[in-house]
């Protein structure tokens, strides 16, 4: 029987910081020379939890179906590529400088009339900011070994640019036919002014992204489809309905191009914020990619062999950021019954960094449990873990998310069973080693909805 009970508290930012860096799921890069702002590393935790979610997309948005098509491309794009797609332009943020503290803030975050670098108390008296200028937002590099405005590049301050001026290439090489989408996972980089809210908003970040091609009398449909779509790929993650909702733009908040724009947004410990945009672009990208590079991008309907150029729906979602909603809504502080706590992170199984942990009860058995270990790894992400009582095992497991831990006993050598214990529920339930594997499975099965 479950000894959890019900006093639960408001997760505060700290305290998640506090358990990723502890824990190693995500710490600040360059720790060792006292960070850089904005960058941050994903430790031997958060890998595999981010790798379990750009599997999650990848197999739902590409692999479980026949008309989305998989794509690589490089970070660095022809310089070209951000003149069409009006980055070069308009890519900025409005930005203004404290000639008192000498740091930088956007001008549109700004309370007004105080610096908010300046200690309290004398806010109002410690601020002179300069006139607002636009910011770009987007990195630049050089290439090759000349440093002259001709080398210069930029790494993408977003993935979708290349699978439109990789359009017709994917379309012929596997033969696709509207209406049928490109899609990728990469990093992204944007110099944002003010990095915050931990790995919320970085400087270097990972997107996931669908450019779904349609003809432009079906845009309103498939916007509506890949909006509930994209709803039920977030259910599956296991966030709680009420840490979920969608937000239409209004018609002032959309690009000049687009017709519709909604955001899915979870609430953070800091409030709603955005985690994945669903957007109709219209025919602009190709439209803007046809004028710059002089290559047709437009495609011959089967039936009427007219030429028309497919009109876009996005679907981009930030790796990061999911990956930080994963962790806020699986926070838990319980208070047990017995007066003891547990923080435990309740992560969908089929996305927890481990999916088993095998715990021999003594060293003694430390052997034969392994062999335990040695046979689920062909499967599972499976922990390893003989030293200390088993109560505070289980904590750690209990912290990390891991949803099922396997306790090999004395008696385990006598029967060929061990106990498996439920992170939720913490029940238990004695199984044949022979059958964990079964037993696994099943349970991640019942798990994913
Ligand atoms: P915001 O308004 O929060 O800056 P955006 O509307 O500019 O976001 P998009 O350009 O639509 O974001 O990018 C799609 C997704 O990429 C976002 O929903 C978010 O999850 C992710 N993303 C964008 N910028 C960042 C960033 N600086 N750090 C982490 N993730 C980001």
């Amino acid at each position: 029987m479950s000894d959890a009970t019900a006093s639960k508290k408001e997760l505060q930012m700290e305290e998640l910081v506090s358990l990723c860096v502890r824990r190693g799921f995500i710490f600040q890069s360059s720790e060792i020379y006292g960070g850089i702002n904005g960058f941050w590393d994903y430790g031997p935790l958060g890998v595999e939890l981010k790798n379990n979610l750009k599997s999650a997309w990848w197999n739902r948005v590409v692999r479980q179906r026949d008309d989305v098509e998989g794509l690589d491309s490089s970070i660095v794009a022809h310089p070209r590529t951000w003149e069409a797609s009006g980055h070069v332009a308009h890519f900025t943020d409005p930005m203004v400088d404290c000639k008192k503290c000498k740091r930088r803030f956007r001008a549109d975050q700004l309370p007004s009339g105080s610096c908010p670098a300046s200690s309290k108390g004398d806010s109002d008296r410690n601020c002179d900011f300069t006139v607002p200028r636009n910011f770009n937002l987007m990195l630049q590099t050089q290439i090759g070994a000349s440093e002259d405005a001709a080398s210069a590049a930029y790494l993408r301050p977003e993935t979708c640019q290349s699978i439109f001026t990789d359009f017709r290439r994917v379309k012929e090489v596997a033969r696709q036919k509207i209406p049928f989408g490109i899609a990728q996972i990469g990093k992204a980089f944007r110099n944002e002014i003010n990095p915050r809210n931990f790995n919320f908003r970085s400087r270097e970040f990972e997107q996931a992204e669908l450019e779904f091609f349609v003809r432009i009398e079906e845009r309103e449909e498939w916007f509506a489809y890949w909006l509930e779509e994209r709803l039920k790929f977030h259910r599956s993650l296991g966030f709680k309905e009420s840490n979920l909702r969608t937000r239409p733009h209004a018609e002032d908040e959309l690009a000049h191009y687009a017709k519709a724009a909604a955001d899915v947004e979870f609430l953070f410990p800091f409030g709603w914020q955005e985690i994945e945009g669903i957007h109709d672009r219209g025919t602009w990208d190709l439209d803007r990619h046809t004028e710059f590079s002089g290559k047709d991008l437009s495609i011959t309907d089967e039936a009427t062999k007219e030429r028309f150029v497919p009109s876009v729906i996005e679907t981009s979602v930030g790796i990061d950021r999911t990956t930080l909603a994963l962790l806020a809504n699986g926070y838990e502080e319980e208070l047990l019954a017995n007066g003891e706590s547990r923080v435990v992170m309740h992560i969908a199984p089929h996305l927890a960094p481990y999916t088993a942990a095998v715990l021999p009860l003594s060293k003694k058995v430390a052997e034969p449990a392994e062999r335990v270990v040695e046979k689920l790894r062909r499967n599972w992400n499976v922990f390893f873990d003989v030293s200390g009582n088993i109560g505070r095992r289980y904590r750690r497991q209990d912290e990390i998310g891991t949803p099922y831990c396997l306790t090999y006993d004395f008696d385990s050598q006598e029967d060929d069973k061990v106990t498996i214990r439920d992170r939720d529920t913490m029940e238990q339930e004695r199984v044949p080693i022979d059958s964990i594997s079964m037993v696994l499975n099943d349970r991640l099965s019942t798990d994913l909805t």
